[in-house]
């Protein structure tokens, strides 16, 4: 005698839909992972170029400061403080960039923090730190 049919198969839900949440496709993704890592790559020579910038000012400085005035000197410790604050800027978002890799590796970078959509791969690669889409951005600056 058959079995009768199993119910628990027929009466099967569908498949779950994962969350409310659009989802990106492995093509964005590798898009964005791209756009990061060359920004990463980008920011790495130009911070290479302000340390050997800054070792360049302080070796003017023990060198060639016998025959400076007062207000040389000042000038020369004020361009090196300011190739400081200008490395310790780019290493800032360096350090961004690296972590935006890290959370898109997770799946957790790149989504609207405000409407939960994602956030348009052009926009991520200019402004890796960017948390919230251009339309919530706006309204965020309009407040
Ligand atoms: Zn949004």
């Amino acid at each position: 005698m058959a079995k009768p049919a199993d119910t628990r198969t027929a009466g099967r839900k569908p498949a779950a839909k994962a969350t409310a949440q659009a989802t990106r496709s492995a093509a964005e993704t590798e898009k964005i992972r791209a756009a990061l890592a060359a920004r990463r790559d980008e920011l790495r020579a130009e911070y290479d170029q302000t340390l050997s910038e800054i070792t360049e000012l302080q070796r003017d400085r023990l060198t060639d400061s016998a025959g400076d005035d007062q207000a040389d000197t000042g000038t020369k410790t004020f361009e090196r403080e300011q190739e400081i604050s200008l490395a310790n800027s780019i290493r800032e978002r360096i350090t961004q960039v690296e972590r935006a890799l890290e959370r898109l590796d997770e799946g957790g970078y790149g989504w609207c923090e405000r409407c939960g959509n994602p956030i348009p791969v052009e926009r991520l690669a200019a402004f890796p730190s960017a948390t919230l889409c251009v339309t919530c951005k706006q309204l965020e600056e309009r407040r």
